[in-house]
């Protein structure tokens, strides 16, 4: 299991928020975040967020299976 927060402050250019386990160290960087949840994968916290939040893609540093397709 991995902890994951969302930066709930979306890309000005693509609306897509960004996804992050707790460890990452751009995660302290990010102000207004909000946790999301504990999932075992990137995908099921990814499927979560979409329905709370709308667009989400993952950090390219701590989720790169969720950076762009
Ligand atoms: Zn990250």
């Amino acid at each position: 299991m991995y902890y994951f927060y969302i930066d709930k402050e979306a890309n000005p250019t693509t609306g897509e928020r960004e996804i992050h386990k707790d460890f990452c160290s751009r995660l302290k960087k990010v102000k207004n975040k909000e946790f999301l949840g504990r999932f075992k994968t990137f995908k099921e916290a990814k499927e979560y967020a979409l329905k709370r939040f709308g667009r989400a893609i993952g950090c390219s540093k701590c989720c790169p299976e969720g950076f762009r397709r």
